[in-house]
């Protein structure tokens, strides 16, 4: 209610989308004289507290609106000189990205509205210069200052100080004294506009050929998708810069997304030489003050080409040309909390809705994509050559029934052997296993205990480096005790199984010389270390790289030349339906890593099932022939990309409370063509941080309108007490 009375006649109403999980936008009186347009921010009351929220829509007569007596008044709209109104297409796609994940409006929204300081005019800031006066008293500490103050621009008071090594005192005293002189500093560091052919490069043919029909969709501006499948190394990189540099010169803003672990300082020094500028950055890792200049320099449209993980697509873009998604295959662009959204398929939707092209990059293309290409849907353009001399690298198997390891140790002899060569001429070798920590179990060799967590129902990982066992799940962490904690029998605990730590264990015992670099994601402690790891990996301080996951991405270590795998089964059996094309992906980008310099590399991966057509297919790069079999395979099932493929989580603080919800809820489900509801069944993992977890499996035939029928069947679904619902369209995960 306002204040005073109103007249409502001729008072104008908005609606106003909050950042919080509401059904929907709500009303508020426009201020009398103000005026409001859509995408403009402003301060609502909400309840006792002041929210920050988005006009979502044009204003209209308060009297049009439900109970109008009742509208409260928008508390202050934020100038569009300081926060340019949100445009129409990202309101678009943030509608649209709610209504597909069946998330609330306002709870996508937030991925927009993250840097609130951002709103508000620029904090004008002042520095400091020598004015060439000098002051009656002059003490060493203040000469030491106006000898700094005399170089350079104009000088931050704290960096002044610091400088000189005195306190801000001194440089408080020599500004009053007139002998430094105050100057405004741009509050936010200017972005630098990036140069189309700062630093061009020649392609080759097939590089060639690829970059014009990238040129070409940028210039036709309009919605294209283009899917560059090359092998790794053949430059992909470099022809996606290609379009970029056609849509910098057009005067548009560029995207490039990457799978956050793979946003390094590798590659954002690449964009700076390409294009003669730093580009922006976008990730979780960021600083406050950086994300701030980074929201306003897109948002006036400074900033020019963002390279960024998947929350980037909600940044408040205002002349979006062109979105690249590097990497386009990789699982770390599903987002699987909060808003469950794949960042691919949004960029897709976002460039559709915007009218502009899309080009995917990989060298191991998800099966979506590539059906989308067999479709007609997405142009495909192939390099099927490494770059220069580099050729791809020869995979070999080791059958570890034939060749095992000795016993207690993880490295077969042929691989053994294969790394003691390569380090031997001096090139860098990799070992990579997808599993952290020392080993994956820990159990009694007196009773047969196992440690698990208490929270989840998973087993605990030894960790030796941090002499910890800790839950991959939850973060539950256990110091490892003498005894065991059931029988009490002491130093009878025994690992089992490797995991990365422990192979490094072994390789540091077998290659004492070795200079071993492991990478692995908790290990790393930031982004910082890891950046530098890589630096330094390049530049050769290592020559043993010994890692999870993390070493798949994208990296180029040019004197890399063997590629060896510890344990390629892992993952294959996990029930998951895109188990083997994911591990195809892993295997394959891991290969990809040996011989991008000037020699050639080889991959050595080790297996208990070499007759395994995955395997097979491997080492005689039919890639080709693998994915035809995984394609035939999938639309026999009616598995995604044929079918569709949703699911609904609940979970609650005990088992019977999750069971009970979900057995009403499976009563609900409607009727329905083409759709089948699997479950409810325990999750996979059935417990995670304390809370009990249930699942339903909706399969679906394309074509069917899964959002509608999710609808109908939760209508009026209202989950009570601790039982939480949680829907996943489009599931990439299945635990
Ligand atoms: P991809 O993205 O396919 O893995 P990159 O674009 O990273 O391949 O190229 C691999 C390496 O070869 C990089 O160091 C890149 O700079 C170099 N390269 C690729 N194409 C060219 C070219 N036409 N001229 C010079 N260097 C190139
Ligand atoms: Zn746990």
């Amino acid at each position: 209610m306002t204040d005073e009375a109103r007249d409502l006649s001729t008072a104008q109403a908005a609606d106003v989308l909050l950042p919080l999980a509401l059904d929907g936008a709500y009303s508020y009186l426009v201020p009398e004289g103000a005026r409001v347009q859509p995408g403009c921010y402003v301060q609502v009351p909400l309840g006792p507290q002041m929210r920050i929220g988005i006009v979502w829509g044009d204003p209209k007569p308060a009297l049009e609106c439900d109970k109008p007596e009742r509208l409260r008044e928008i508390a202050h709209i934020y100038d569009v000189q300081d926060a340019p109104p949100l445009p129409d297409l990202n309101r678009k796609f943030i509608d649209w990205v709610a209504a597909y994940t069946m998330s609330p409006p306002g709870q996508v929204m937030r991925m927009t509205l993250r840097v609130p300081a951002a709103l508000e005019p620029p904090p004008v800031r002042y520095g400091y210069r020598a004015s060439g006066f000098q002051p009656e008293r002059l003490t060493p500490q203040r000469a030491r200052v106006l000898e700094v103050a005399g170089e350079g621009p104009a000088w931050a008071g704290s960096d002044l100080a610091s400088a000189a090594g005195v306190s801000s005192a001194v440089v408080k005293g020599l500004s009053e004294a007139g002998a430094l002189e105050k100057i405004a500093l741009p509050a936010h560091a200017p972005f630098a506009p990036p140069l189309p052919q700062a630093g061009p490069v020649t392609l080759s043919g097939d590089q060639e050929q690829a970059a014009k029909v990238l040129r070409r969709a940028v210039i036709a501006r309009d919605f294209s998708v283009t899917l560059i499948d090359g092998v790794t190394g053949s430059g992909k990189t470099e022809v996606y810069f290609e379009a970029v540099a056609a849509a910098v010169s057009a005067g548009k803003q560029v995207l490039i997304l990457l799978p956050e672990i793979a946003l390094t300082g590798q590659f954002i020094a690449r964009v700076e030489a390409r294009f003669g500028a730093a580009p922006a950055g976008w990730h979780s890792g960021m600083k406050p003050k950086e994300r701030e200049r980074v929201w306003r320099g897109v948002a006036h449209g400074h900033a020019k080409i963002v390279v960024g993980a998947r929350s980037a697509l909600f940044l408040p873009w205002t002349n979006l040309g062109l979105i690249v998604v590097d990497e386009e295959h990789e699982s770390a662009y599903k987002q699987e909390d909060g808003v469950r959204y794949h960042a691919r398929d949004m960029a897709v939707v976002l460039a559709a809705l915007g009218k502009f092209p899309l080009v995917l990059a990989s060298a191991t293309p998800s099966l979506e994509s590539l059906v989308n290409v067999d479709r007609g849907r997405y142009e495909l353009v192939c390099l099927p050559d490494r770059h220069g001399r580099a050729v791809l690298p020869k995979i070999d198997l080791v059958d570890m029934r034939e060749t095992p390891a000795e016993r207690g140790t993880w490295l077969s002899p042929p691989l053994v052997n294969a790394v003691a060569e390569t380090l031997k001429s001096g090139d860098q070798a990799m070992l990579f296993l997808n599993r952290r920590g020392y080993a994956p179990l820990t159990l009694c060799r007196a009773c047969g205990y196992r440690f698990e967590c208490p929270n989840c129902q998973a087993w605990l990982v030894e960790h030796r480096f941090r002499r910890q066992l800790v839950c991959h799940h939850c973060g539950y962490t256990a110091r490892i005790p003498n005894a065991c904690p059931s029988c009490g029998t002491e130093d009878a605990l025994v690992p089992c199984g490797p995991g990365v730590e422990r192979v490094a264990e072994e390789a540091l015992a077998r290659f004492p010389d070795a200079r071993i670099a492991i990478l692995s994601s908790d290990m790393i402690y930031g982004s910082d270390s890891l950046r530098q790891v890589l630096a330094e990996i390049v530049a050769g301080k290592h020559n043993l790289i010994i890692g999870t996951q993390l070493v798949a991405k994208g990296h180029h270590f040019p004197q890399l030349t063997l590629a060896g795998v510890v344990d390629a089964d892992i993952g294959l059996e996990n029930g998951d339906p895109r188990a083997g094309e994911r591990t195809w992906q892993l295997l394959a980008q891991v290969s990809g890593r040996a011989g991008r310099g000037e020699k050639p590399g080889r991959a050595i991966i080790q297996t208990h099932m070499p007759e395994h057509n995955l395997m097979q297919a491997l080492v005689a790069g039919d890639r080709d022939g693998y994915l035809a079999h995984e394609k035939h395979m999938r639309e026999r099932m009616d598995l995604p990309p044929y079918g569709r493929l949703t699911g609904l989580i609940i979970s609650a603080a005990s088992m019977g409370d999750a069971e009970r919800f979900a057995r009403e809820l499976a009563l609900r489900a409607p009727p329905a063509e083409g759709v089948r509801v699997l479950g409810p069944a325990p999750a996979p993992l059935a417990m995670v941080r304390g809370r009990h977890r249930v699942r339903f499996l909706v399969k679906s035939q394309r074509g069917v309108n899964i959002q509608a029928f999710l609808a109908a069947w939760l209508d009026g679904v209202k989950p009570k007490g601790s039982v939480r619902l949680a829907v996943d369209v489009d599931a990439y995960s299945f635990l």
